[in-house]
């Protein structure tokens, strides 16, 4: 993931920042993606210690394999605690082994405990010299204002779609549509979604659905499966993905099979299938209903 936040905005930025020697202290890095926000430091790190962020030498490979003894990243184990501060602090005076920095890069702050954001906020504030810390949250709601007001803040910024699918495919990765689609923008989460074997099996059965349910007795077939509990709301939300699609491929002229006001009928289908899964209606019930409906439209679009 290293390359592809090498090309954002944010990490450009803050290349400006160290070229310009305009560090602070302490960063409190944002967004939902908690593998993009942990890269992202890293990233900072390697960036930090070697200008050209070569991923060959010393300093890149003890980063990237996170073996840096100036490089240290917490929590150590699940949340952040009391103990994991304690660390922090009695680390914060020993002088850096293989460069001139000490960086701290804490991972899922938002998880931290209050008692473990309150006995870290004197060493945030003031660290010894050549110490930066590098906090990234999924949210900043269950962060300490304390702790906001001493750190600038950085909000990364989902990437463009397109820009993701060209590298992730070409990395191997062979993206789901789906996947990308439900992973908004956000590469670790695109990424998960995509090493999701229920949630690919969920697309799978979703396309194999809409192609072959042609008549109410098949409904019977394909509901038993719909209406199970683990993924029903998964598959609503690719349902409507799947509409989406036919909708733009209507809009481009290359589906004839629906038409505009029948998809708009199939949402309105879905958005109270969503409505009762909510309200905790029976999911045989909900699935029926909604199957039959897209079938019934398909039928007055024909
Ligand atoms: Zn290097």
């Amino acid at each position: 993931m290293i390359e592809l936040i090498e090309t954002s905005k944010s990490y450009k930025n803050f290349c400006r920042l160290i070229d310009f020697n305009k560090l602070s202290h302490a960063y409190l890095i944002s967004s939902p993606d908690e593998d993009y926000n942990r890269e992202f430091c890293k990233l900072i790190a390697m960036r930090l210690n070697c200008k050209e962020v070569c991923k060959h030498c010393e300093n890149c490979v003890k980063i990237l394999n996170d073996t840096h003894p100036d490089v240290l990243s917490f929590p150590k184990n699940k949340n952040f605690v009391v103990e994991d501060a304690k660390l922090i602090i009695e680390e914060l005076n020993v002088i850096p082994m293989l460069s001139s920095l000490k960086i701290f890069i804490i991972n899922n702050f938002n998880k931290a405990t209050t008692q473990a954001q309150n006995k870290l906020l004197k060493s945030i504030e003031e660290p010894p010299k050549n110490v930066i810390f590098l906090i990234n949250a999924t949210t900043l709601e269950s962060v300490l204002s304390t702790i906001q007001s001493r750190t600038q803040k950085i909000e990364l910024l989902p990437f463009d779609e397109n820009v993701l699918k060209k590298y992730l495919n070409s990395n191997g990765e062979n993206i789901n549509e789906n996947a990308l689609l439900e992973g908004e923008g956000w590469p670790g989460k695109t990424i998960k979604y995509n090493e999701n074997q229920n949630f690919l099996k969920n697309c799978n059965f979703i396309n194999d659905m809409l192609e072959n349910m042609k008549s109410s007795k098949e409904i019977i077939n394909y509901s038993a499966i719909f209406s199970q509990k683990d993924g029903f709301e998964e598959r609503l939300n690719l349902l409507e993905n799947a509409f989406d699609k036919i909708l733009n491929n209507i809009i481009s002229g290359v589906d004839s099979t629906y038409t505009k006001e029948g998809i708009a009928m199939i949402f309105e289908k879905i958005n109270n299938a969503k409505k009762q899964f909510q309200s905790n209606c029976n999911l045989n019930l909900i699935a029926d209903t909604l199957l039959l409906g897209i079938l019934e439209v398909k039928y007055i679009c024909k």
